[in-house]
């Protein structure tokens, strides 16, 4: 257990957005390099490596995890030395102002800037991000541009922390997939190959999983990933039922706007969940998909199912996680890949 906590606090703290994700996989590389019989990073970026199966291999089964994270783009230097800034992925305007950053390879300090409250004469509502600046404390524009280039990341800087079970993050989507994936790589041979793809650029468009799919063309394929659990106190949401929930275990997927979850997979996966007495739910349908909708369509198709990590404030500075659902993720992910079987994959 502490090597899973070690690992999902490098890799949290490791800056990787989108087509950024340079960091975050040289940490991967270093923790499974010597529990794989095959490793490469691909053209694009996505870190595929095989464990091959204990005796004969009963199925070819791809698990993925995205190396990625949300986060900004430097656009250029403003005339008084602060920085403009897009996002890259899915992030809420409402968040961003006063929000500590890292920006650059040189993980430089920088700080979205906001008018203290003092000097407001009664604005309200959201900023666009298009009129925020990201503060690294230069000068002037020249200033600015020679500590960062455009085209440069940033990310929310937050610390990795764990207390009473729970942890807290930047990058839990997907660095807890990431985690997960890697600890069953460390874990013992299954009767099944495992074709692990650490994936780029997910939340730009599910473009790493795509190519990884293709290089791999296996015979089924499990998304682990971070999903929203929207089980918030109902007093702030009394509307909405949860659509997963912390510490009832790892989120099973149906459906979501984009993905149809295999129904043999899911009901495999349920089936072993309950045989082994692992914990699990199953997500409201609906919502945001995961790389699943990238591997489904890949060669001649790929029956996948999306096992995620329930996560509360994701896509936000600190998302925030119970460690026991991402052991029960490593454990429901590792005992039904290892009881797959052929026949279960057959059209009857
Ligand atoms: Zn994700």
């Amino acid at each position: 257990m502490a090597s899973l906590l070690t690992n999902l606090k490098q890799l949290s703290n490791a800056n990787g957005v989108s087509g950024d994700e340079h960091a975050v996989r040289q940490i991967v590389i270093d923790l499974i390099k010597d529990h794989v019989d095959e490793l490469r990073v691909d053209t694009i970026g996505n870190i595929l490596a095989v464990k091959r199966a204990r005796g004969t291999a009963k199925l070819r089964v791809m698990l993925d995890a995205h190396l990625d994270e949300i986060g900004f783009m430097i656009f250029g230097a403003n005339g008084d030395g602060s920085l403009k800034f897009r996002a890259v992925g899915g992030i809420d305007d409402r968040i961003l102002p006063g929000k500590a950053v890292l920006v650059g390879p040189d993980r430089i300090p920088g700080v979205i800037g906001v008018k203290p409250i003092h000097l407001l004469h009664g604005e309200t509502g959201v900023v666009k991000i298009e009129d925020l600046a990201i503060d690294i404390g230069a000068a002037s524009e020249s200033e600015a541009n020679s500590a960062v280039t455009v085209g440069q990341t940033a990310t929310f800087a937050t610390e990795f922390r764990t207390w009473n079970g729970a942890a807290s993050g930047k990058a839990l989507d997907d660095r807890a997939g990431c985690a997960v994936l890697i600890e069953l790589l460390r874990g013992p041979r299954l009767p099944v190959d495992i074709l692990a793809a650490f994936t780029v650029q997910e939340e730009v468009g599910l473009r790493g999983a795509q190519v990884a799919a293709h290089a791999f063309d296996p015979d089924a394929a499990v998304a682990i990933d971070a999903t929203p659990a929207n089980d918030l106190p109902p007093t702030i949401e009394q509307d909405v039922s949860p659509n997963t929930r912390l510490g009832h275990g790892p989120a099973i997927y149906v459906m979501t706007r984009r993905d149809l979850s295999d129904p043999r997979l899911v009901k495999h996966f349920v089936a072993t969940g309950d045989a082994e007495r692992i914990p699990y739910q199953i997500r409201q349908p609906g919502g945001g998909g995961t790389n699943a909708g990238g591997i489904i369509p890949a060669r001649s198709g790929v029956p996948t199912i999306s096992v995620s990590v329930p996560t509360r404030y994701l896509h936000s500075p600190a998302s925030l996680i119970y460690l026991k659902d991402v052991r029960s993720t490593v454990a429901l992910v590792r005992e039904s890949a290892a009881r797959l079987t052929p026949q279960m994959l057959q059209r009857k």
